[in-house]
C-alpha cells in the first residue's frame, strides 16, 4: 500500500475501481454526501435538490446540496465540487453543468477516496466517474420522435408531407445529443421518404442547439424560423427536447399568429401538463424525479455498506475514456390520452389532470 490510503480501495489487488464487479469498500454511516446540481432551469432540478436533502437526511447521511449559480456557472460548480471534496464528502452526486469540464474535480474526489455518481447527465472524458444514474435518454428521444409523428398524423389536419422544425438541448449537456439521436432514429427515415419536411433544412444538431437550455434562445430561434421559412407556409410540428423549450416555441408561434403546431416536450413540468390538457402542447415525458433520487440514494446506501451497487446497463454510456456502469430508469410518454394513468403516482400532476375532467 502506498501512503495515499483510500477507504474505497476494495476489490482485487487494492485497485480503486468501484466499477469492477467486486463490492466497493464501505464508509461510515452518517457520512457527508455532496450533491452538486447544475441550475434551476427546469422544475426537475429544483425538486431533486429538495428530495436529496430530505432523503439523505432520512437515510442518516449529512447532505450538502448545492446549485451552481446563474453566472459563472461552470467555474462555480467546479468550486462547489472541490469544496465538497475538501469537506470530506464520501460520495459526490453531480448533475453536471458542463460534463466535459469536471475532470479535475472528480479526479480530486477519487484521490480523496470519494465516489462520484453522475446524476441525470454524464460526466465525460475522465476515469473518475464511478456510476451513472438517469432515465434512459435514448429512449426519451425515441418517444419524442414517435410522439411527433403520431401527433402529426392525428392533428395536422391534412395528409403528409408535414412541415416540421427540430430543436435540441444545450451542447454542453451530454444528454442533448442522446435525446436528439433517439428522436432522429425515428424521424430520419420519415424525412428521407418525404413524409416529413424540415422547412428550414436545419437538421444538424449544431444548427438545432439551444445554448444553456434557455427558453429565450429557443424562442428567438423559432421567431427567426417563422420569419425566414413560414411566411406563406404552415408549420405542422416541432421536435422540442423539453417542456421549458416547448412552451417557448409555442409562445413564439402564438405571438406570430400562426396555427398551433404539434410540439413535444419532456419533464412533466406542471405548466406543460396544463398546456397538454388544454391541447396547446402535444406531449411530454414523465421522468419521475422521486424515483431517480430514490435510486441514487439507494446506490449511496450500497456504497456505504460496501455492497455491490445495482446497475442495469454496462454498454451505452461510454464517456470517451470508460463505459460508465449505469442504472437507467424507464421514461414514459404522456399525452392528453394517458395523462390520468401516467400521473397516477404523482399527486400534484394528477390534480392538474383531474381539474380538466
Ligand atoms: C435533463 C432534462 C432537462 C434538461 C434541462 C437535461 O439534462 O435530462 O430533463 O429538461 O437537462 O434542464
Amino acid at each position: 500500500l502506498t501512503g495515499c490510503t483510500s477507504e474505497r480501495g476494495g476489490g482485487t489487488g487494492g485497485g480503486t475501481d468501484p466499477g469492477s464487479t467486486d463490492a466497493p469498500a464501505g464508509f461510515d454511516a452518517g457520512a457527508r454526501i455532496g450533491v452538486a446540481l447544475p441550475d434551476k432551469t427546469s422544475e426537475n432540478w429544483v425538486l431533486a435538490g429538495d428530495l436529496f436533502t430530505q432523503g439523505l437526511t432520512d437515510a442518516g447521511f449529512e447532505p450538502d446540496v448545492q446549485y451552481a449559480p446563474a453566472s459563472n456557472t461552470v467555474a462555480e460548480q467546479q468550486n462547489q465540487i472541490q469544496a465538497m471534496v475538501t469537506s470530506g464528502a464520501k460520495v459526490i452526486v453531480i448533475g453536471a453543468k458542463d460534463g466535459k469540464q469536471l475532470s479535475t474535480q472528480v479526479e480530486a474526489a477519487r484521490d480523496a477516496g470519494a465516489y462520484v455518481i453522475a446524476y441525470d447527465r454524464l460526466i465525460e472524458n475522465t476515469e473518475a466517474v464511478d456510476y451513472y444514474v438517469a432515465f434512459d435518454n435514448f429512449k426519451v428521444g425515441q418517444l419524442q420522435g414517435q410522439a411527433l409523428l403520431d401527433g402529426l398524423e392525428t392533428l395536422a389536419g391534412h395528409e403528409a408531407p408535414y412541415n416540421i422544425e427540430l430543436f435540441s438541448g444545450s451542447p454542453d449537456d451530454a444528454n442533448s445529443a442522446v435525446f436528439f439521436n433517439g428522436a432522429m432514429e425515428v424521424l430520419q427515415p420519415k424525412i428521407d421518404d418525404g413524409t416529413l419536411v424540415v422547412g428550414s433544412g436545419q437538421t444538424d444538431i449544431a444548427q438545432t442547439a439551444t445554448q444553456g437550455w434557455l427558453p429565450e434562445n429557443a424562442q428567438e430561434r423559432m421567431d427567426g424560423l417563422l420569419t425566414s421559412t413560414y411566411g406563406d407556409k404552415e408549420l405542422d410540428g416541432v421536435l422540442s427536447p423539453n417542456d421549458t423549450l416547448a412552451r417557448a416555441i409555442l409562445t413564439s408561434v402564438e405571438q406570430a399568429g400562426k396555427k398551433q403546431p404539434v410540439v413535444t416536450g419532456q419533464d412533466s413540468e406542471a405548466e406543460s401538463v396544463r398546456w397538454i390538457m388544454e391541447g396547446r402542447q402535444f406531449s411530454t415525458i414523465n421522468k419521475d424525479t422521486t424515483l431517480l433520487v430514490e435510486q441514487t440514494i439507494k446506490m449511496i446506501g450500497q456504497l456505504q455498506a460496501g455492497e455491490e451497487v445495482d446497475v442495469n446497463d454496462t454498454e451505452q454510456y461510454d464517456n470517451g475514456v470508460k463505459v460508465v456502469p449505469a442504472y437507467l430508469l424507464d421514461p414514459v410518454i404522456v399525452t392528453k390520452e394517458n395523462a390520468l394513468e401516467a400521473y397516477a403516482n404523482v399527486p400534484s400532476l394528477l390534480e392538474i389532470v383531474k381539474s380538466f375532467q
